[in-house]
């Protein structure tokens, strides 16, 4: 199997690329010819593609949160470089509670209707001591919640009540597991993640995940495990439903398919391979602007373990601010936020890829 194996994080090892700035360098060296300008210019590919002013934000939909970078596992895609040894990046409740005040600040102002999500994230969320808290004051906000879950968190002792707790609330539990096979997803996750991803999968149908109930969803996510595009996200779907029942009767509620993101640890991968030009070339040739309108930047806040505010996620591991006039949370405003244009760079393209890819799946 040549695909990503088991490591630990950039920042533990001191890697120049741990540096958000060193990846960005790493991607701009890199010489692209391809996409609709052939310039390598992910700007003008959107200007090109009828977005004349950049990307602009849609009606505000999602706060997704990343509550700390701790983990119990070190894939080696993770884009988020997070590990056992991330342990001072974890949200504290001062931030917890400014994000719930941003949220009551949103649902209070006249454009805020179309709040409707809690995106929590990490590392592993449920690591962090206010996890509980946070989805409680979601709930009770009227407020659907994710939960970004690795699965394997879901066998370590002290959250084996989750599948259940969550399940009482009506949490959506959205869970990474690259392949439905053992050999693709121990080369991406550990040795052994296989074999407790499986169990925790049937310890949630057990609590009535995955059954096809609106308040039980079982989503699971899904990247691929080398240097290609995410496939065909209704046809995998499909596959993946009929494996997971055959082999070990377990079954979920939707499969997301996402691109590699060109960046941390899957972007040292390519490096060490001496694919990243290949990657960045399979990307550009692949850039699809009808993926462009539902990228999650769109219509995202994300919230990082400190505070601070960043269009998606990605900028959010690339230390890119948002083009606003605060940095924190405690601060958020909406009106300000709706008017800036996210910011972008070759990062992007990653998202723009074939079907399109973003935390909620397919964006095309
Ligand atoms: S489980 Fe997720 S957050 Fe943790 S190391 Fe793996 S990819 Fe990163
Ligand atoms: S990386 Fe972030 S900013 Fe760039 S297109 Fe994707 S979601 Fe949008």
């Amino acid at each position: 199997m040549d695909g990503p194996k088991r490591t630990t994080s950039l920042y533990g090892r001191r890697t120049p690329l741990a540096r958000p700035a060193a990846q960005i360098e790493a991607l701009d060296a890199v010489d692209l010819a391809a996409g609709p300008t052939g310039t390598g210019s992910f700007h003008r590919d959107l200007v090109a593609s009828g977005w004349e002013r950049g990307l602009t934000p849609a009606p505000l939909e999602i706060v997704q949160i990343n509550i700390g970078k701790l983990c119990n596992m070190t894939c080696r895609h993770c884009h988020v470089d997070s590990g056992p040894d991330r342990t001072e990046e974890n949200m504290d409740r001062a931030a917890v509670d400014a994000c719930l005040a941003a949220i009551d600040h949103i649902q209070a102002h006249p454009d805020g209707g179309s709040l409707h999500t809690v995106d929590l994230t990490g590392g592993a969320p449920e690591l962090n001591p206010h996890f509980e808290y946070l989805v409680d004051e979601c709930v009770a906000r009227g407020l659907h919640v994710i939960d970004r879950c690795n699965l394997t968190i879901l066998l370590v002792r002290r959250y084996r009540h989750l599948p259940q707790w969550l399940a009482e609330r009506g949490v959506e539990v959205a869970c990474s597991l690259p392949h439905y096979r053992k050999l693709g997803t121990d080369a991406q996750r550990g040795d052994g993640t296989y074999d407790k991803s499986i169990r925790a999968l049937a310890a949630l149908n057990e609590a009535g995940y995955g059954q096809g109930d609106p308040d039980k969803v079982l989503t699971l996510v899904t990247n691929p495990v080398g240097s290609f595009l995410a496939g065909s996200q209704a046809s995998l779907e499909a596959e993946w439903k009929a494996a997971l029942q055959r082999y070990h009767s377990v079954s979920f509620d939707r499969l997301f398919a996402l691109n590699n993101m060109p960046m941390s640890r899957y972007l040292e991968w390519l490096l060490e391979k001496g694919q990243l030009d290949a990657y960045m070339d399979r990307l550009l040739g692949a850039f699809n602007p009808a993926a462009i309108d539902g990228l999650m930047c769109r219509n995202t806040i994300s919230v990082g373990w400190d505070g601070k505010i960043y269009d998606c996620d990605f900028n959010q591991q690339l230390e890119m601010d948002a083009a606003v006039p605060f940095g924190h949370v405690a601060d958020f405003d909406l009106d300000a936020w709706q008017a800036r244009t996210v910011r972008t760079e070759r990062h992007c393209y990653g998202c723009t890829a074939g079907a399109g890819s973003s935390c909620g799946g397919a964006t095309a």
